[in-house]
């Protein structure tokens, strides 16, 4: 962590006078709230959460076991921060930002030594900064001044941090420099490093929040055809265990259309993490080739670590992802979960004696999800640019009960809900996303961006498949009492169609080579052979064909090759002309 260097301002030592897991409190400490402290003999990392006259509250991010009253604290005077500089792309970090692998060979094992610090950033290692300014240029906070080859796929852009004034450009560097290294001078004495410092619980400064109007590309059908989320926009997943929730995540991670994927985990099992750890690193990135990491940056908080840590993943994730966002990029964070973040509120709280809201989570679990997703966004940058960040929350609501705070309070921020269903996933529907509880409110905004750049008809297709799988759900009710023979001819018909848009279009395979990413466009074609197939079939039921013959011809189950199919756009022409011709000459 950067606050590492003592700070000649700090005062007096404090004295421990309590230990109760992760809070301790102490007296006689000088400090502010949010400043970072060094607690008992040992130096665990603690941040201040609570000051009350000489008393001051401590959260602390390591084990506490064996510290007692009478240890020194000693504060840095400087809050919980980041360090933000090239090398994060490719790095795993704890939840205060210390990178895992310099301090530990594997997870499992997993447990950082206590009072050890390591520099988010690697201090010693030299870069080379290429300048995209000269002396005498003018730069105001936010403008970058530079680039760095961070990873195959990342070019870092040096920005002027925010919080300097900016002015004129007296000197510039170029070459190898390491991040500590100013590379370039102001008129008004400003120098400027290829690293910057930024607490986490303060949102990064940019300008105005635009309304997001384009997507988030997942390549998969389900989530861009029928509930997309806008590239700015915020989702909540739940993930019932076996549902195909890593997967899922891993669809996002590998194929969406994000420059940047800052992936938290949160608290999971400990098995679980090391799976992330473990699949993450040899996971390709389809669209450079390059490996996935060169673009992702990942904290892992497993159940295992401190609570406390717990509780801060999520700041300093969302801090590096705005720093990305900083620099222009779209970015997709993806917090899995939230449900255990907030379970570390609320272990604090009550160590802290709280007065405790709904389930025991603290008053202030409404506000403190909100403030996380309210630094989701596309914004106007300080430099005039523009850049988003996607935010993803998994929720895992106990028992897959969807009325408890947690995911109640989160529902009612996000605007696109991807339900992961167990039942479907049982049933090998994947993904499980159910289609009637999901919901996206960036549906209308985004249309023109579908208008313009896939299909004139976009909207009115989806809106048709939508009917289709609602008047499904409906007919379903009475088929369940009355058997499916005892519908009228045009509703059988219907379940036929509806059956195609799920088997064929809604499902996908994440595992087949082709399958696993579809574009726009496919989703688009897709559809519209499913359409042709409806408006052909009820033509010929009009003219009195028995829906059996309809359902019968040769074309009609090659519907369900079409997400496989290589080239698909040959394949899916030729459906539609086998379909009308088939169907017409039963009539
Ligand atoms: P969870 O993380 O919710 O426990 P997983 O993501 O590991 O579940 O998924 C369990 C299994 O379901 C996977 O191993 C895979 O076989 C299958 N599965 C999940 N999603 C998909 C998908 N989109 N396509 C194909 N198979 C899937």
């Amino acid at each position: 962590m950067s606050q590492a260097e003592q700070t000649e301002t700090v005062d007096e030592d404090g004295v421990i006078e309590s230990v109760s897991g992760p809070v301790v409190t102490a007296t006689d400490l000088d400090a502010r709230m949010n400043d970072v402290v060094y607690v008992g003999d040992e130096g665990l990392m603690g941040e201040v959460i609570e000051i009350e006259g000489n008393l001051t509250t401590i959260q602390v991010y390591e084990e506490t076991s064996g510290v007692g009253p009478g240890e020194p604290v000693e504060n840095t005077g400087e809050p919980l921060s980041v360090d933000l500089g090239p090398g994060m792309m490719d790095s795993i970090y704890d939840g205060v930002q210390r990178p895992l692998d310099v301090l530990e060979d594997k997870m499992g094992t997993a447990f950082l030594d206590r009072g050890v610090d390591a520099p988010g950033i690697d201090l010693e290692k030299e870069w080379e900064f290429e300048p995209t300014v000269e002396a005498g240029d003018a730069v105001e906070p936010g403008d970058v001044v530079g680039v760095v080859e961070e990873t195959v796929t990342i070019d870092h852009k040096v920005m002027v941090p925010p919080d300097y004034e900016g002015g004129e450009v007296t000197s510039v560097e170029s070459g190898e420099f390491t991040v500590e290294e100013t590379v370039v001078e102001l008129d008004n004495g400003e120098e400027i490093q290829m690293h910057q410092e930024w607490p986490v619980r303060e949102a990064r400064p940019a300008g105005e929040k635009e309304t997001p109007t384009e997507p988030l590309v997942t390549g998969q059908r389900v989530q861009d055809g029928l509930f997309p989320l806008a590239k700015g926009g915020t989702a909540a997943i739940p993930g019932p265990f076996g549902s195909g929730k890593t997967v899922t995540q891993q669809q996002l991670a590998k194929w969406s259309d994000a420059d940047i994927v800052v992936y938290i985990g949160c608290g999971e099992r400990g098995n679980e993490m090391t799976e992330v750890i473990e699949d993450f690193p040899e996971l390709p990135d389809p669209q450079t080739g390059n490996p996935l990491m060169a673009r992702t940056c990942l904290i892992a908080n497993t159940s295992n670590m401190p609570v406390a840590a717990r509780e801060s993943c999520i700041y300093t994730g969302i801090t590096i992802a705005e720093y990305y966002r900083d620099m222009g990029y779209d970015v997709a964070l993806m917090a899995d979960s939230t449900s255990r973040w907030a379970e570390a509120m609320r272990e604090i709280s009550s160590r802290l004696e709280e007065m405790p809201g709904e389930e025991g989570y603290p008053a202030y679990l409404a506000a403190a999800l909100s403030e996380f997703y309210e630094r989701a966004g596309k914004f106007q940058l300080m430099n005039g640019g523009e850049g988003s960040i996607s935010v993803v929350g998994a929720v895992s609501p106990p028992g897959g009960d969807f009325s408890e705070p947690v995911t109640q309070n989160t529902l009612r921020i996000v605007k696109t809900f991807w339900a992961l269903d167990a039942d479907l996933a049982e049933r090998r529907h994947f993904p499980s996303i159910n289609w009637n509880e999901s919901y996206s409110l960036y549906k209308d905004q985004l249309d023109p961006w579908w208008t313009d750049n896939v299909a004139g008809d976009w909207a009115e297709t989806r809106q048709w498949a939508v009917d289709v799988l609602d008047e499904e759900d409906e007919l379903q009710e009475i088929v369940q009492l009355v058997g499916k023979d005892a519908l009228p001819e045009d509703q059988q018909l219907t379940l036929e169609v509806a059956r195609y848009l799920r088997e064929a279009w809604l499902q996908q395979n994440a595992l087949h080579d082709v399958d696993t990413y579809c574009e726009p466009e496919k989703t688009y074609r897709m559809l519209g052979a499913i359409q042709t197939f409806n408006d052909e079939a009820f033509e010929a039921l009009d003219a009195g064909v028995p829906p059996e013959e309809i359902t019968d011809v040769d074309a009609a189950p090659k519907l369900n090759r079409m997400g496989t199919a290589e080239e698909w756009e040959e394949f899916i022409d030729e459906i539609e002309n086998d379909l009308k011709e088939q169907l017409r000459t039963l009539y």
